[in-house]
């Protein structure tokens, strides 16, 4: 029998309703085909609430109880709805309450002290699944199937101590997990775990990034050595380009690791980016499904591109929210560690760089970042580069710029691949403003003008056709 963790994300359960289906799908699963182990999300909207209540409570005391209450009712609902036993909504509405009771004292106390860390900060944001996971193991076990539910710590996920974007310790967790939840998974027991939080070695809460819950079920599905992962969200697979930007996105049925990967940083809103990291040792495939349309196979990621699968452009995508950030100087000619203290600036900063090109002559290096950061990006680099005598000359910036990302394993030794896009663009009277591929060969990275990039998007689409597949 094929053992699968099936993953839900905030919309599947953003709903009493909704929650109902995913207790479907699931019950029409774990009855006779397979063996499952469910990994589910917070309830759409809540992870944010909880991010922005606790920056609020660390001023005041104010708004702590207006929102406990709300997140009280929508809870209510969504268990009056999702499950039909009077029973069964009464031991989970209990839970509920005495999560949401402890979040109160959590967010008085972090009131009290005026302090908010990393770490009480994942504590808070850690109710959102807490909250969530019993009304799907209430909904299934509705369903008449037995079951039972862990919060990721008591699963068994341990990891660093990283807080709000930690990673696994593989070869504990997996330990672990073998021996809390894999006997109950043989059994026929559908265990179900919350997503995104886990703890570290000292038992504390930690979470493992935004979007973590792909990241908790291939962890999961590793440690319980399962056939496939399945990803349980809001549209038919992985698509082509956005469908918002170009009416004739497809759905692509087949996507290597290395694709797929390239695809959730480029912000496919597929996945979360670390989460195929896992799976791609052990082979595991994951696929990303439809809740709302069950009878689509969804788009199956697995260590080759398929046979027969001969696009070699596969997606395009549109990066928005960004600004280009241009560092001049004749002293970085030539000279070893200068590009390395424009980045070590950043770095200490926090400021995630993007996308890199520089020209062989040197004296120039063209970087994409945040929009959102570029104030500060500029203040930091002028600050430490730009005194007298300095490598550094000018620091200029454009903040009305988008990055357009063409993908495709295939690309890789293809000729003649950028001279088709690049004409595509100039035809179009786009001018690119800087142009980045790595080695890899599986993606060319370009910035034009932001109100250009929804035309660029369009064209390459079509020139590939993409909405033929
Ligand atoms: N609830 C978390 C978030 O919103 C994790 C997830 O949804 O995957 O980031
Ligand atoms: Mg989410």
């Amino acid at each position: 029998m094929k053992k699968i963790v099936m993953k839900f994300g905030g919309t599947s359960v953003g709903t009493g309703e909704n929650i109902r289906r995913v207790a479907d799908v699931v019950s029409q699963y774990a009855k006779d085909e397979c063996k499952v182990a469910v990994v589910v999300s917070a309830l759409a909207g809540v992870t944010n609430s909880l991010f922005e209540i606790a920056c609020k409570a660390k001023k005041s005391e104010k708004h702590i109880e207006t929102f406990t209450n709300e997140l009280r009712q929508k809870h209510a609902e969504a268990i009056s709805t999702a499950i039909s036993s009077k029973q069964i909504q009464e031991e989970v509405s209990q839970i509920t309450e005495e999560n949401i009771a402890e979040l109160e004292k959590v967010l008085t106390g972090i009131c009290y002290v005026g302090e908010l860390t990393p770490k009480s900060k994942d504590y808070v944001v850690s109710f959102g699944e807490r909250l969530s996971a019993p009304i799907v193991w209430g909904a299934i076990k509705d369903h008449e199937i037995e079951t039972q539910w862990f919060t990721g710590k008591d699963a068994g996920i341990v990891t660093d101590s990283n807080f709000g974007d930690a990673d696994p310790l593989m070869n504990f967790t997996t330990h672990l997990i073998r021996e809390r939840v894999a006997p109950l998974l043989e059994k026929g027991v559908v265990p179900v775990v919350t997503g995104f939080i886990a703890a570290n070695q000292d038992g504390v809460v930690t979470t493992v990034g935004r979007g973590g819950s792909d990241y908790t079920a291939t962890i999961l599905g590793v440690a319980l050595h399962v056939d496939e992962v399945w990803i349980w969200t809001d549209v038919d697979g992985i698509m082509t380009t956005d469908p918002k930007l170009v009416a004739d996105a497809r759905m692509l049925p087949q996507l290597s690791y290395q694709e797929a990967a390239e695809m959730a940083i480029f912000g496919a809103k597929a996945m979360h980016p670390r989460a195929l990291g896992p799976v791609i040792k052990e082979e595991i495939p994951v696929r990303i499904r439809n809740v709302f349309n069950p009878t689509n196979e969804g788009t199956l990621i697995t260590k080759e591109s398929k046979a027969g699968t001969f696009e070699v452009v596969k997606a395009v995508a549109m990066i928005k929210d960004v600004a280009m950030l241009n560092v001049n100087g004749a002293g970085m000619v030539g000279a070893p560690g200068s590009y390395a203290k424009v980045f070590d600036v950043l770095g200490k900063n926090k400021i995630n760089v993007m996308m890199i090109s520089t020209a062989v002559s040197e004296a120039n290096i063209s970087m994409v970042i945040k929009r959102s950061l570029l104030g500060r990006a500029m203040s930091t680099l002028e600050i430490a580069l730009l005194e007298r005598g300095g490598i550094v000359s000018e620091v200029t910036a454009e903040d009305d710029v988008a990055v357009v990302a063409v993908m495709g394993a295939n690309m890789k030794g293809t000729l003649g691949i950028a001279s088709k896009i690049f004409a595509v663009v100039a035809n179009a009277g786009i001018n690119i403003r800087m142009i980045a591929q790595g080695s890899s060969e599986l993606n060319i990275s370009f910035v034009v003008k932001e109100k250009d990039g929804a035309a660029v998007v369009e064209a390459v689409h079509k020139e590939f056709n993409l909405d033929k597949i």
